[in-house]
């Protein structure tokens, strides 16, 4: 089809990175330790109360914002979690998957021109969906070896056309996580500039050796002025199921509904019905405890290998160093790897508009122990 009777919204942008890197795995019958998503099933309860949800015929469209049942569920786990008190009608809307939070968010906020900060490496969804709506993605390098953020530089970057701030805790890829200083940092630069921020969270119970999370809800100057963007796929192991909500202020709900309304309308009705039940189980509490353990298993499968692991606080990914390997790309050395060692990871460069001089591949987790162990193994052979 001849292209010159339209323009792409989004010139460069090709394949996503996991849908990549995981084609390749399956290609070559790799360990696919690339794209992030558990090789376990869910808890069988959940399976069993979806099904029991479709069989009372609960088949429908769901309200816009999400059922009564799951947005009243929602609103007591953040109360109990966090001690804040959420409007269930109000400041939630359940969404396809945090994927479609961002991109709503985004949607609701971004004129032509306006700028967004993102803090490098960003997750994969943020730039597009800034640049489908016109605005301009501000990239701020993080780097090592502790990949903290500078918030002088920051302030640096804000401009009179700042309009949102994106910010990823716990972060993907790095593993890192924000410290209630940071986020009270941002909240005072988020008043004093006038900006709006996007919290992504989906990694928010994924947080290692009793640290604990710190979200932008919990900072009083935050908590009017950010969307805060949550996925059921982390917290229950259903990525496939596309689940996820937004909590925002009235005013930021309203605008993010009017869009929500005609992209989406609702989500999966016996989905919800069966999360509202099953958050009354408050399985959560445990994951902190099964990821560091299974992070802890691959730290000690890496220790006599050459690939050298960065601190990992949080999320279901590590990053390793590769340098004493290899001087190849990254994405050039992830492939190396498919093929000599049957194992497949996530080039990080191409999380960042700049990429630094640091080879790094992530790494997921979110595995068996058995197939930690034979990746493992494949490493010690490097
Ligand atoms: N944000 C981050 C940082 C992620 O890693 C992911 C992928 N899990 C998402 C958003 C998207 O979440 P979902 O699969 O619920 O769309
Ligand atoms: N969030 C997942 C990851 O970081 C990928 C999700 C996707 O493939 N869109 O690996």
């Amino acid at each position: 089809m001849p292209t010159h009777f339209f323009s792409s919204k989004l010139p460069n942008i090709g394949k996503s990175i996991f849908s990549e890197m995981s084609g390749l795995a399956n290609e070559a019958k790799a360990i696919n330790l690339s794209q992030g998503f558990p090789n376990f099933d869910c808890d069988p309860t959940l399976i069993n109360l979806v099904n029991k949800h479709m069989v009372a015929g609960r088949n429908q469209y769901a309200p816009m914002a999400g059922t009564a049942e799951l947005r009243t569920a929602i609103k007591h786990k953040i109360k109990t979690d966090r001690d804040i008190d959420i409007h269930k009608d109000k400041e939630i809307c359940l969404t396809a998957g945090a994927t479609q939070a961002i991109y709503t968010a985004i949607s609701a906020i971004v004129q032509q021109q306006d700028e967004v900060i993102c803090i490098d490496p960003s997750y994969d969804s943020y730039k597009p969906a800034i640049m489908a709506n016109g605005g301009i993605p501000i990239s701020y390098a993080l780097s090592g070896p502790d990949y903290t953020i500078d918030w002088d530089s920051i302030e640096q970057l804000i401009s009179k056309k700042t309009k949102l701030f994106i910010l990823n805790n716990p972060h993907n890829p790095l593993g890192t996580t924000y410290s209630k200083e940071d986020l009270t940092t941002l909240g005072k630069l988020a008043e004093q500039y006038n900006f709006i921020v996007l919290s992504d969270e989906v990694y928010e119970h994924l947080v290692f050796d009793g640290k604990k999370h710190v979200s932008a809800l919990d900072i009083p100057t935050l908590r009017n002025r950010s969307f805060v963007c949550y996925s059921f796929g982390k917290t229950f192991h259903i990525t496939g199921w596309k689940m996820g909500y937004c909590i925002a202020a009235e005013p930021l709900m309203e605008e993010f509904k009017k869009l929500h309304q005609f992209t989406v309308f609702s989500v999966n009705t016996p989905a919800q019905f069966a999360i509202a039940e099953y958050l009354a189980e408050e399985t959560w509490r445990s994951l902190p405890n099964f990821f560091q353990q299974k992070r802890d298993l691959l730290l000690e499968q890496l220790k006599d290998t050459p690939l050298k692991p960065s601190a990992c606080q949080g999320t279901y990914f590590l990053t390793v160093n590769y340098s004493e390997l290899s001087q190849k790309n990254d994405f050039e050395f992830a492939k190396q790897l498919i093929q000599d060692i049957g194992v497949a990871t996530i080039p990080i460069s191409v999380f960042y508009e700049n990429p630094p001089e640091e080879k790094l591949l992530r790494i997921c987790f979110a595995k068996t122990d058995d197939l930690l162990e034979e990746a493992g193994e494949r490493f010690k052979s490097l």
